[in-house]
């Protein structure tokens, strides 16, 4: 028996890097097929989907920096740290079915606790799930930041065996926080928490084994040391300084040189739900800062650190776009850092972020045009995940 064949068809497409118009994906077996611009009418066979003259077509959206198991409460570090795994998983499966919805196909978890998210992988199907890259527990050193997710180590042995270790439980990419945060109780995020020795052996171990690496950077040193360790994204990238945000320029330049992703934390929940507190004190500077690194010409790729807070639950990935848009990048940037420029950072590249012969059919239909108003990534029509219609 012949599979069904889908075509889907709108007035525009935007295939991951260029806008074409009135297109049509076929899709098969969760795989896109084919992609036309020419206007030519769908196979025979084929089951039709037509969102209109005004309807956009692009890939499924990337958030590279999610924790599907925090509950994005104000309560989340307390309740990821204490539930059994049960109720943890059980905020994972949430958590992963609310951002499927808005669009999101693809997260690279950041900071799971004892591995469920491999077990959420193993247990939820994929079509309702985004495609999880998971991390794991993030490797931190004992009693530092997120020490109770279970990923500490110490010591050139204790960190190869971490490294190892995820590489062969089925992790895609090692979390390493290089710095201490402002999620932790006790830690602080000026304190580099491994030196630049240690993260290049992290580094150089986990791409041996074939999987990518992220640090947690928030101090101006630990920025430079995880930069010149070979980190394939850095996190966050706030250059705090003990009098607030310094940004250094070299630093970005260098970032830029070596095409090193930062991944910016970007995306709040609108309204009165207050930032932590730590963040709060430093959100014009850091609003400033991001809108610098824009303009600088780095790879950015949106990570919204869904989950640790209440102005961050899953799916407030749309604001990320949003925000970006808003302190300065073009709107057909934030497509494609949210799409193709995103893939290529999180280890997915050609098989997410692209609507391309062979890629997944991770496929999001939109009401109106995100190249005139970057708000349109809301308007959603439908959400196919591989091939499958999910909204
Ligand atoms: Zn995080």
């Amino acid at each position: 028996m012949r599979s069904e064949l889908l075509a889907l068809r709108a007035g525009h497409v935007f295939d991951g890097v260029n806008v074409g118009p009135s297109g049509m994906v076929l899709v098969e077996d969760g795989v896109i097929r084919d992609v036309d611009f020419t206007g030519a009418s769908p196979p025979e066979h084929a089951a039709v989907t037509d969102f209109g003259p005004d309807g956009w077509l692009l890939p499924g959206l990337i958030d590279a920096h999610v924790h599907l198991c925090w509950d994005g409460t104000k309560d989340a570090v307390e309740h990821v740290a204490s539930h059994d795994h049960e109720a943890v998983l059980e905020t994972a499966r949430a958590s992963a079915a609310t951002t499927l919805t808005t669009g999101v196909t693809t997260v690279r978890d950041l900071g799971d606790r004892d591995y469920l998210t491999l077990a959420l992988r193993e247990q939820m199907p994929p079509t309702e799930r985004p495609d999880i890259v998971a991390a794991g527990p993030p490797i931190t050193t004992h009693g530092g930041h997120c020490y109770f997710l279970g990923g500490e180590a110490d010591g050139a042995d204790a960190l190869l065996a971490a490294v190892r270790n995820r590489a062969a439980r089925g992790c895609d990419v090692v979390k390493v926080m290089a710095s201490g945060g402002m999620m932790t109780p006790g830690s602080n995020s000026l304190h580099q928490q491994y030196d630049r020795s240690d993260l290049r052996l992290i580094a150089d171990e986990a791409h041996q084994l074939g999987l990518t690496v992220a640090a947690h950077a928030h101090a101006v040193p630990t920025i430079a040391d995880v930069a010149d360790a070979g980190f394939d994204t850095i996190e966050h990238f706030s250059f705090l300084t003990a009098e607030g945000v310094g940004l250094r320029q070299d630093l970005v330049d260098e970032v830029v040189r070596r095409g090193t992703f930062i991944s910016l934390t970007v995306g709040i929940l609108p309204g009165d739900t207050p930032p932590a507190p730590a963040v709060a004190a430093h959100l014009a500077a850091l609003w400033d800062l991001v809108a610098k690194v824009i303009a600088s010409g780095a790879r950015i790729v949106p990570g919204t650190d869904a989950g640790i807070t209440a102005d961050k639950p899953h799916g407030v990935y749309p604001h990320a776009l949003t925000q970006l848009a808003e302190l300065g990048m073009p709107n057909r940037d934030v497509l494609r850092c949210a799409t193709s420029e995103a893939a290529e950072a999180v280890g997915r590249a050609g098989r997410k972020g692209v609507l391309r012969p062979g890629a997944d059919a991770d496929v999001l239909a939109l009401g109106s045009s995100p190249v005139d108003d970057i708000s349109a990534v809301a308007d959603i029509r439908a959400v196919y995940r591989a091939g499958h219609r999910v909204r």
